[in-house]
């Protein structure tokens, strides 16, 4: 198939209010045919953004464009983009066909056209012989459909997505993140999706784009942006993880007296901090070369169904105590194999997974 999608690219986007920034010279290319997403915090500029890419947000200046061609002045109906916004935004006494058919209508097409085209929308969000329904007859789930069906009816190149499954249910929310991601590749179109949610982020995206203060922090695959964070808030926003400051010297990191062994390139000695995930964790019954270890203390051990978190004490000399996290995967292979509570352990974590981020790059 010919891609007949397009690119994005937003050049130094800057928005203020009053004297609060945004939106902070934000560039970011998005590929087309490309699923990325914008993560961060709340307030963060995450919609600002996604509202100066349609159009609704004029930016104070920065660039926009899709496909080659400038629309940072192009009204937003210009734009030929498809918009799901987070509280849906249908009309609640008008039929399912009727809110699928609006931009239709809008855009003045012919009423056999309309019709075809809210069918096949409907039949791609799988509410096909719903059309006559009220909208304030339907589920959570299903009103989220007919937005995406109304976003998606003329066939965009470009789909925005704000946030679109935060009002659903848990395991409604994890089916229609693989069913989004799947509509997007049968589709062909380019798609810029919020969320707040990390794991959601990491389940659906080609790559992630983490926005923090209105300003653009990394960029990169789900992969990249879990194993290698650039900083501090990443580290701690995606995942769970523990941060231990470092000092890096002569190609060794201490904490405290500790001394570990690092793998990672390194381009200077200073300040550093140990990112440690709870799953890269492991309980080490003899010592070998390829891990740092740790001797601890289980502090509490927690049952979650698939794994059990555990929390470790580590009370490491000329440094102090810190508690570590560990998780482990409650296979039956493990069942009476688990440490109990003030058992004394040693946890391993490999040098590959001893991931050093320099302490400079924090929050400030
Ligand atoms: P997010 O979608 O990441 O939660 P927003 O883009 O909605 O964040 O908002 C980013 C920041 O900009 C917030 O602090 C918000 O209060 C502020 N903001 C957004 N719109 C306006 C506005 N119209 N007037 C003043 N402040 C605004
Ligand atoms: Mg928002």
């Amino acid at each position: 198939m010919t891609d007949s999608s397009l690119n994005i690219s937003i050049k130094d986007v800057t928005k203020t209010y009053g004297d609060f920034y945004a939106l902070k010279d934000v560039s970011l290319e998005v590929t087309s045919g490309e699923f990325l997403t914008l993560l961060g915090p709340s307030g963060s500029g995450k919609t600002t953004l996604l509202m100066v890419l349609a159009g609704f947000t004029n930016p104070d200046y920065g660039s926009v464009k899709f496909g080659g061609e400038e629309v940072v002045l192009k009204p937003p109906h210009l734009r030929g983009i498809g918009m799901v916004f987070q509280n849906y935004a249908l009309f609640p006494h008008m039929s399912v066909a009727e809110n699928v058919a609006y931009p239709q209508k809008l855009r003045g097409v012919s009423k056999e056209e309309t019709r075809k085209s809210v069918e096949k929308a409907l039949a791609t969000v799988k509410l096909q012989g719903l059309g006559h329904r009220r909208v304030d007859e339907l589920s959570g789930g299903q009103k989220q459909r007919v937005a995406l069906a109304r976003a998606i009816v003329f066939q965009p190149k470009i789909l925005l997505m704000d946030e679109p499954l935060s009002a659903l249910d848990k395991k409604l929310r994890e089916e229609m993140q693989i069913e989004l991601r799947q509509l997007h590749d049968s589709l062909n179109m380019t798609t810029v999706y919020v969320t707040h949610d990390q794991k959601e982020a990491l389940t659906m995206s080609d790559r992630i784009a983490v926005i923090n203060d209105g300003q653009l922090m990394q960029l990169g695959s789900p992969n990249e942006i879990y194993q290698r964070p650039k900083n501090a808030f990443i580290a701690d926003f995606i995942g769970e993880s523990s941060l231990l400051p470092a000092k890096v010297k002569g190609g060794f990191a201490t904490i405290g007296s500790k001394k570990l062994k690092i793998a990672q390139e390194l381009k200077k000695d200073g300040d550093f901090m140990l990112v440690v995930r709870p799953e890269k964790l492991f309980i080490a019954n003899k010592k070998s070369r390829d891990a740092n270890y740790f001797e601890g203390l289980v502090e509490d051990s927690i049952f979650q169904g698939e794994s059990q978190l555990m929390v470790v004490k580590l009370n490491l000399e000329n440094y102090g105590e810190v508690s570590l996290r560990l998780r482990l995967p409650n296979g039956s292979t493990n069942v009476g194999e688990l440490p109990r509570v003030n058992e004394k352990i040693i946890l391993g974590l490999k040098i590959a997974d001893s991931y050093f981020l320099e302490a400079a790059n924090g929050r400030d």
